[in-house]
């Protein structure tokens, strides 16, 4: 049966096989089947040969702006420390980008991670994504060995059982929250163009963790985060993480400890969401990383919600507005200087 997805992987194939065999890109970035059918994996082709492994579905849930930097540093010809780059235009690469991986894009471009001549973008616009834990529970425990995903509906089948869901009930948290399903920069289409969603109350769950008091939101908290093992897979999956050295990994000086001390745990998933701030588009490839199922989004979904309510920005939506903690603007609330320490545990009424 075709498919949106079904008639999307083949045109990503044959614009990716184009752009190869032409010599516009060195490289393409898309996905390739993954080891079991709820994983896919980011894979790279080099040769228009190599186009034939590519796929798109619900599971490519993985943010190929994470793999930019790195992957066009590799194509660039080695030179030594100090050495400037070649003259003349340096290969460029091929990638998809939905709505919040352009999001992503966008801000590297912005912090100067990406330079946006090196990229040839195919935008596709997001139907939402799947969570894999959400199918692994609708088998119970059963080994899911295929799965077959149209418009509506996905259905999963192993030894002895066969089920169907509305797609709707398997998407991620962070789809089913997302307003902007389509790519803010690109350079070709794949697909049909879907309306910015409206979403009833995007930010319910933040609101309800709000509204605990500060004890039970600590719990909240300690709770949501007790059976980190501290494997960073998260932050590895996270576009915006891409400090040569992260804190958690300094050891000279140590800022923080490297066991899952509760309290070492903690400072690594604040900071990390600080550091986040204002830069997270909410594209959900940390949660989708996390072995252990730990909902981390939530802490950088509330900044979100922060950073919209303070200063009216969602990052990445354009290319020409700095980001919110790059920048500064006489309205901007600063109820806690100006009130002083009165004032600094009711900031922005949180
Ligand atoms: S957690 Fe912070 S320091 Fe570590 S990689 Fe991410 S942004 Fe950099
Ligand atoms: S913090 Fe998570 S949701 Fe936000 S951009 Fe990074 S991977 Fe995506
Ligand atoms: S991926 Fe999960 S288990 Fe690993 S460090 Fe992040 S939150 Fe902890």
């Amino acid at each position: 049966m075709e498919t949106l997805f079904s008639q999307a992987t083949e045109a990503i194939k044959r614009e990716a096989r184009a752009l190869l065999e032409s010599g516009e890109v060195a490289a393409f970035l898309g996905f390739a089947k993954g080891s079991i059918p709820t994983v896919t994996r980011p894979f790279v082709a080099r040769s228009p040969e190599e186009t034939d492994k590519l796929i798109w579905n619900g599971l490519c849930v993985m943010n190929l702006a994470n793999y930019l930097p790195g992957l066009l540093k590799s194509l660039e010809p080695a030179r030594r420390p100090g050495e400037p780059p070649p003259e003349g235009p340096l290969p460029k690469v091929g990638v998809i980008a939905t709505g919040c991986w352009s999001r992503n894009m966008v801000i590297q471009i912005q912090e100067n991670q990406l330079i946006r001549e090196r990229l040839v973008i195919l935008g596709i616009d997001s139907p939402g994504m799947i969570d894999r834990r959400k199918l692994e529970s609708l088998a119970g425990g059963k080994e899911i060995q295929a799965i077959e995903e149209a418009e509506k509906k996905v259905v999963i089948s192993g030894k002895g059982f066969r089920l169907e869901t509305a797609r709707q009930e398997v998407l991620r948290d962070n789809c089913l929250t997302c307003t902007h399903p389509s790519p803010v920069i690109l350079d070709k289409k794949i697909g049909p163009t879907m309306p910015e969603r409206h979403v009833h109350e995007p930010f319910a769950r933040i609101e309800e963790i709000e509204r605990m008091d500060a004890d039970s939101r600590w719990a909240w908290f300690q709770k949501e985060i007790e059976c980190c093992i501290r494997c960073y897979a998260c932050r590895n999956a996270c576009p915006l993480c891409y400090c040569p050295t992260c804190f958690v990994d300094d050891s000279h000086p140590q800022w923080v400890g490297k066991s899952v001390d509760p309290v070492d745990t903690a400072i690594f998933h604040i900071l990390r969401a600080y550091h986040c701030a204002g830069r997270c588009t909410d594209c959900g490839a940390c949660e989708s990383a996390c072995p252990m199922g730990i909902k981390m989004r939530l802490f950088t979904r509330k900044l979100q919600k922060d950073c919209l309510e303070l200063f009216a920005s969602e990052p990445g939506l354009d290319i020409n507005s700095p980001l919110p903690l790059t920048t500064y603007g006489p309205e901007d609330p600063e109820r806690f200087i100006i009130n002083g320490s009165k004032q600094q545990g009711t900031q922005g009424g949180k």
